[in-house]
């Protein structure tokens, strides 16, 4: 029997214990945290993103912000606007949304947050701490993953993990989680477009986690009968049959691989609905250690 590993309603309970949290820290006299989004541009998937994030603030009882700006905006003004929210005693975290207009160097914005309200976990030294095993901000998307893994139970440590991608905010995060022995203490081996013996690294795995975004990338014939598969892919593919006129498709060709597993996340409501759950376990955590330090 292969096991459905539901992100969707991990994450509505996730969300239901931080709206816990919050009521009672309001009812000691305490605020809620309060986090802010910034958005440029139009783009579609960033909207619903972003759209999706105060969404959540909402169910969790938490303050929320959006700063909106047109794609035309300067860098020097979207590192004013990182500034302010750096020195506003009322934000939490805030996150800017990525991806940014080409005429903005991503990284110079991420390296002028303040990483302790670097909620989305980008900032180098959230990376590093993160590395070394200190306390920090997790990307929010690896974290999910860790946090699904361990409310189903399934074993991770000595297992041999297989992450699918090397990016900053996905694979890389997610094979140093894996391999650090407080999260997965895994055996663990990243594959890139590079990668000479992707096929079979992956049917070696005892966890693989797919994060490429190229639709059905992981098929049937390249993952081990019993192992636990976690699809991060979200790739819109055009679909008239749908209203929105596409479907979210996953790396993973579910139907083939999913009778093989013993574990699998569907796509949607895998991974997705659990990184904007721990984003909101991010924001939480930034106004706990706010008030500890005024106290
Ligand atoms: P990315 O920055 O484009 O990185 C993709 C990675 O996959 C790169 O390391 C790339 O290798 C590798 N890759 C691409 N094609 C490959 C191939 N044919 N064989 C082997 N490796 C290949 O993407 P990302 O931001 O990590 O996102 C990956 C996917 O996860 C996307 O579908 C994205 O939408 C999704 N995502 C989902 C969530 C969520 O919450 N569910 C969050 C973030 C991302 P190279 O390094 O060699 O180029």
């Amino acid at each position: 029997m292969t096991t459905l590993i539901d992100g969707k309603a991990t994450a509505a309970a996730i969300k239901q214990e931080i709206a816990d949290e919050v009521q009672q820290r309001v009812a000691q006299g305490l605020r809620r945290p309060h986090l802010a989004a910034v958005l440029v541009g139009h783009d579609g998937g960033s909207e619903t993103y972003v759209r999706n994030k105060v969404l959540a603030c909402e169910a969790c009882g938490f303050e929320s912000s959006l700063l909106r700006f047109e794609d035309d905006i300067t860098e020097q003004q979207l590192l004013d606007c990182v500034h302010s929210l750096n020195n506003d005693p009322s934000v939490d975290g805030f996150i800017v949304q990525l991806p940014l207009p080409r005429h903005i160097d991503e990284q110079k914005i991420i390296e002028a947050i303040d990483y302790r309200k670097d909620v989305d976990g980008f900032h180098p030294i959230n990376v590093g701490r993160m590395a070394i095993g200190l306390p920090c901000f997790i990307s929010a998307t690896p974290k999910g993953i860790i946090e699904l893994l361990r409310r189903y139970h399934i074993a991770t440590s000595g297992k041999k993990c297989v992450v699918l991608g090397r990016s900053n905010i996905v694979g890389k995060p997610m094979a140093q989680l894996m391999m650090q022995k407080q999260y997965g203490d895994a055996t663990v081996t990243v594959c890139h477009s590079h990668s000479a013996t992707l096929a079979d690294e992956c049917r070696a795995a005892d966890i693989l986690i797919a994060a490429i975004g190229r639709p059905g990338f992981v098929t049937a014939d390249m993952v081990k009968p019993g192992a636990v598969v976690i699809d991060v892919g979200t790739t819109r593919v055009p679909d008239a049959s749908r209203p929105k006129g596409y479907r979210l498709s996953g790396d993973v060709d579910f139907d083939a691989v999913a009778p093989l597993c013993s574990a699998i996340t569907p796509v949607p409501g895998g991974v997705g609905p659990m990184t904007i759950a721990m984003l909101m376990t991010n924001t939480l955590e930034a106004a706990r250690r706010r008030d500890a330090l005024q106290n």
